[in-house]
């Protein structure tokens, strides 16, 4: 089966396992263990992984928290900033992920009032409409940086200045992100930012919230409370290996960053040509000269995406966002896009990784061409 399924999530990279290794075994200890050398020893862990995570990001170690994943880092950014806040007012993007989108709608729930800036045909939201949407009661903008489902970058260092401009605080979901784009907090100018370490190599259940350090500090009402861990903000003995791993795998992706940009935008842009080859009514769906390398997202207009991955069973691609497949409804980003729901129904994603090969990609186009020839036929 050939993977094409990176921006679901990725396997975890044999240099990211090696380093994660001693963590599970000969340094088991508990980080928070202050009375002991096997304590010591996960806490020079966590320590030595927080800085090289903090460097890469262009961020001070004490600025970040460590969660598991982005679903809570997003959760706790926006709800914890909404519920310590006496302002009442939240903007985000009609793209955003759910893990974004319904942190807000709960939130909605609890009194908040929620603007989502729509976004045009290209999938990229204008920093001007976000501004529009500001009020005085304005707490949080929250925008992505690299669209899940479409690959698409949004400006986030223009929506951060703008904001700021009007003392409005940025939040950025930048899961998407690593591998991708450079990720670095001072250069997008974001007040917190959120990873999940699966996304880059990394191992699942294991994501951080980079928290800016400011005056006076930012106030986040905790999601968890016990132990006090992660300066009260996450409570939950440390993930030490995850957090082990999450670091090199980051190290890893910033290293590789410009070769693969180039190698799989080059492999991307040969799909898309063998893809229109065998299918010309192909859509491509968001502003092509705006995205990521990696992403490929078409409508294959008349035909139903989950017929057609149906018909896939030796390729894994998404119909539309693996995240939203436990709904099956059509994908909320396309929509947004002016998509119809046929359309919307009708994409396949297409994202490629470190393994993937020219061989993989020739491969997979011609299985998409041939069934495309029987669903057509038939
Ligand atoms: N945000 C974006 C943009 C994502 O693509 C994902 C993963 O699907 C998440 C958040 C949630 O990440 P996790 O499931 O690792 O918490």
């Amino acid at each position: 089966v050939i993977y094409l399924d990176y921006n679901a999530t990725t396997p975890v990279d044999p240099q990211v396992l090696q380093a994660m290794l001693p963590a599970f075994t000969e340094h088991f200890g508990n980080a928070s263990s202050r009375t002991h050398a096997y304590g010591w020893a996960a806490a020079a862990l966590v320590d030595q992984a927080r800085t090289t995570l903090a460097k890469l990001l262009g961020a001070n170690p004490e600025e970040l928290v460590f969660t598991s994943g982005a679903t809570e880092a997003n959760n706790l950014a926006i709800k914890g900033l909404a519920r310590s806040s006496r302002k009442r007012h939240i903007v985000t993007t009609a793209i955003e992920h759910p893990a974004v989108l319904e942190a807000c709608d709960s939130l909605q729930r609890e009194g908040f009032t929620v603007t989502r800036v729509p976004v045009g045909k290209s999938g990229v939201v204008d920093p001007e409409a976000v501004v529009q949407a500001l009020t005085d009661d304005t707490l949080l903008v929250s925008v992505m940086l690299v669209n899940n489902e479409i690959g698409t970058i949004q400006p986030v260092p223009e929506v951060a200045r703008l904001c700021h401009q009007r003392g409005v605080l940025v939040h950025c979901d930048a899961t998407q992100a690593p591998g991708k784009l450079e990720v670095n907090v001072q250069k997008l100018g974001v007040d917190l930012l959120s990873l999940s370490a699966h996304k880059f190599y990394g191992p699942k259940g294991v994501g951080l919230l980079y928290v800016r350090r400011q005056k006076p500090p930012l106030r986040l009402e905790p999601l968890l409370h016990g132990g006090g861990q992660e300066g009260g903000l996450r409570s939950g003995t440390l993930n030490v290996p995850g957090i082990v791993g999450m670091a090199k795998a980051l190290e890893l992706s910033v290293a590789n960053l410009e070769e693969e940009s180039k190698r799989q935008a080059a492999l991307r842009d040969r799909l898309r040509e063998k893809l229109l080859e065998a299918f010309p009514r192909l859509l491509e769906n968001g502003d092509a000269s705006q995205k990521v390398p990696n992403t490929l997202n078409v409508s294959f207009v008349g035909l139903d995406g989950g017929a057609l991955v149906a018909s896939l069973p030796r390729l894994a691609v998404s119909p539309a966002s693996a995240c939203a497949t436990a709904k099956p409804k059509p994908s909320h980003v396309l929509l947004a896009l002016g998509r119809t729901p046929a359309e919307a129904n009708s994409a396949l994603r297409f994202s490629l990784g470190r393994p993937t090969t020219e061989e993989e990609v020739e491969e997979a186009a011609a299985m998409v061409a041939e069934a495309v020839r029987k669903l057509t036929r038939g």
